[in-house]
């Protein structure tokens, strides 16, 4: 039996492979979105179910995550990092790791999950087992290093791997079925991941989202996540590599695949 959700979760396809999600709170009569990559698709799927955004939360300064923000902010309360503030739409909340906010009537942890970009947060909202990780941690895969270095990515989804197992991994864009081909290349014989990629080549082929994932399929699929798991590093023929280094080395091997 699976446990009640507080909240509604919607995943809203936008541009070529962006997710936004919205939040909503039945009870409460609060709606929350998390990135704005596009206004038309979001304000569609706000109007089909007659939500009007309380919260508008966003998880880093790159374009395909705040361009709609304008168009769509209305009254609602805007919410990004602290440390990004000079290159985000007005904040109306300002946050930094370890804050917590409430968000459609619910707990809401902030994580710094810097590599990506330095000043990328996540949003885990635990009573619902959500997380936001947009470009951080991926279905299969993590964001490409445009300002941070691979260790601080590695910390980024040490902290992330640390939430609980049936949290659903709420990531930023439809690349799964690339990044399944560049985990197969790497660990062909892990039989959870051979499993996986039928089922991402299936929801694909009926043009259904990958995203959310649970981070327990991530745990046991995502080379990104097990830079420190012995039978991966073995895989790698890195036994005796730094997690550091494995994950340095998988990341590079990405960028050129
Ligand atoms: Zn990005
Ligand atoms: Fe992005």
């Amino acid at each position: 039996m699976t446990k009640t959700s507080p909240v509604e979760l919607v995943v809203v396809p936008c541009l070529r492979d962006n997710y936004a999600f919205l939040v909503h709170n039945d009870a409460t009569g609060q709606t929350a979105l998390v990135d704005a990559p596009e206004a038309a698709p979001i304000q569609a799927a706000l109007d089909a179910r007659g939500w009007v955004l309380d919260d508008i939360l966003i998880t880093h300064h790159h374009d395909d995550h705040i361009d709609a923000v304008a168009a769509l902010r209305g009254s609602a309360r805007v919410i990004g990092a602290r440390a990004d503030a000079h290159r985000l739409p007005d904040l109306d909340l300002a946050v930094t790791e370890g804050q917590q906010i409430t968000v459609c009537g619910q707990s809401v942890d902030v994580l710094d999950v810097s590599g990506h970009t330095v000043g990328h947060i996540a949003f885990h909202m635990p009573s619902a087992g959500l997380a936001f990780t947009a470009d951080s941690l991926m279905a299969l895969g993590c964001g490409r290093l445009f300002e941070g270095t691979p260790a601080m990515m590695w910390e980024s989804m040490q902290k992330l791997r640390a939430l609980p197992g049936d949290t659903q991994i709420c990531s930023g864009h439809e690349y799964t079925a690339a990044n399944a081909r560049f985990a197969a290349s790497l660990d062909p014989d892990n039989p959870d991941l051979i499993s996986r990629i039928q089922g991402i080549d299936a929801a694909r082929a009926v043009g259904k989202p990958t995203v959310p994932s649970t981070l327990t399929e991530e745990k046991r699929t995502n080379p990104f996540l097990r830079a420190d798991v012995p039978e991966f590093k073995a895989a790698l023929g890195m036994s005796n590599a730094s997690a550091v280094d494995v994950f340095t080395y998988v990341r590079a091997q990405k960028d050129k695949f």
